[in-house]
C-alpha cells in the first residue's frame, strides 16, 4: 500500500520510461536566480547522462536520491 513516501515517476530522459531512481537538480544562471532550482527525474541508466548534459552547458547540477529536495543549487 502506499506510505507517505513520494510516489515514483518516469525518468526525464527522451523516450525513457523507466522508473526514476535519481533527482537531478539543476539551474540555469542565465535565466534562474540563485534560489531557483529545477529538478528531472532520472533513472539509473540516464542519471549520468542527464547531469552530464546540464554540466556541459555550466549549469550547475546536484544529484539525490529520487523524492529529495534541495533549496539551491551552487
Ligand atoms: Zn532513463
Amino acid at each position: 500500500m502506499l506510505g507517505g513516501g513520494q510516489a515514483t515517476a518516469p525518468c526525464s530522459s527522451a523516450g525513457c520510461t523507466a522508473d526514476a531512481a535519481h533527482a537531478v537538480h539543476w539551474r540555469n544562471p542565465r535565466i534562474h536566480s540563485a534560489d531557483r532550482v529545477k529538478t528531472w527525474a532520472a533513472c539509473e541508466a540516464h542519471r549520468d547522462t542527464l547531469a552530464a548534459w546540464l554540466e556541459s552547458r555550466g549549469f550547475p547540477t546536484v544529484v539525490t536520491p529520487f523524492g529529495e529536495t534541495v533549496e539551491r543549487v551552487a
